[in-house]
């Protein structure tokens, strides 16, 4: 825990937001901390605990950022990590699982050993139905001395009643790609936007992405979509079959899917800022029509999709249903 003592920063934006809330005492119950990196930086979520834990938070100086104190009891036993008031839950393997949410929920029932307890619940999109509902109780009812801080890098999994009962920050996005590090893998420079849409940010992320079979996969289905009159429903069946194997390459195709379908709208528009350049050179070329409402539609289906991959459904199904949808619909 190191790392949380003096000298570890927020970012400014997020600083100046906490600093205000707690001079206005209006800080928020149950924070959505939406995270579009694809590993989620616990340092800094720890940081903001810690300095709302502390108890001799300087709210008053002119400068716009806010640290803990570092000195005070709680920093102290923060660093230590032995913080009574600080309550951290991680999914059970897949799952937040109903007996975790039970904890806290008895933990709660107790006042903070200081004044104040935080409860920061990891890759919060993975709460199963039970320790959903449960905790959707706990968050529509708040006790005043505590505060949830829901993390996920995977808004998209999220159920929108937890999304409505907390305050959604969108955290800084740290991108350390560079077209070197494109040239490198032997990556062209131009799939840089795409890669930062899809979450990938750091270098290691890019090269484990670059070990799968992605830009294979990208680029068969780029293919269907330009031939999508006449392609075959067993080469469908096996891309998706394909795809399905695992649910981090499903997940990945849907989010690919989405900047597709926002490549065709831009077009549509009339704007060609695209995602993906080939896009543009087999509407231009072929004269596909795509429309708008049709795609609109399928962006409701996909953003349903993420909910599905979680809870056993067959992914090859859902993988098949959005690829279907190209040559069917739109
Ligand atoms: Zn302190």
């Amino acid at each position: 825990m190191a790392m949380m003592d003096k000298g570890s920063h927020l970012p400014l934006r997020i600083s100046r937001l906490f600093k205000r809330a707690i001079k206005q005492e209006k800080l928020a119950h149950a924070y959505l901390l939406n995270w579009r990196n694809q590993s989620i930086k616990e340092e800094i979520t720890l940081n903001i605990a810690k300095t709302i834990l502390c108890n001799d938070i300087d709210i008053n100086n002119a400068d716009d950022e806010l640290m803990p104190c570092g000195a005070c009891e709680s920093c102290k036993k923060f660093s230590a990590n032995v913080h009574p008031d600080l309550i951290i839950v991680r999914p059970d393997g897949s799952f937040i699982k109903i007996n975790q949410i039970r904890e806290i929920i008895n933990k709660f029932a107790y006042p903070p050993y200081f004044d104040k307890r935080v409860c920061i619940i990891y890759d919060c999109h993975r709460f199963n139905q039970e320790a959903a509902n449960t905790i959707l109780k706990t968050l529509e009812e708040p006790n005043s001395d505590n505060y949830f801080f829901l993390c996920t890098n995977s808004m998209d999994m999220l159920l929108p009643t937890i999304i409505s009962r907390c305050q959604a920050l969108n955290m800084p996005l740290f991108f350390d790609i560079s077209e070197e590090d494109m040239q490198n893998l032997s990556l062209p420079p131009f799939f840089l936007p795409l890669i930062k849409y899809l979450g990938i940010t750091s270098r290691e992320e890019l090269s484990a992405l670059k070990e799968t079979d992605f830009f294979n996969i990208r680029q068969q289905i780029l293919e269907f979509i330009e031939n999508k009159s006449n392609y075959s429903m067993l080469e469908l069946l096996n891309l998706s079959d394909k795809i399905s194997k695992s649910a981090t390459m499903t997940i990945l195709v849907l989010k690919m899917l989405l900047t597709i379908n926002r490549d065709l709208l831009m077009i549509c528009n009339g704007i060609n800022n695209v995602l993906n350049c080939e896009v543009m050179t087999f509407i231009n070329e072929k004269e596909n029509k795509f429309i708008p409402e049709k795609i609109l539609e399928h962006n409701i289906w996909l953003n349903n999709a993420f909910y599905l991959i979680d809870r056993n459904i067959n992914k090859s199904l859902i993988i098949e249903k959005s690829l279907a949808f190209y040559c069917n619909s739109i």
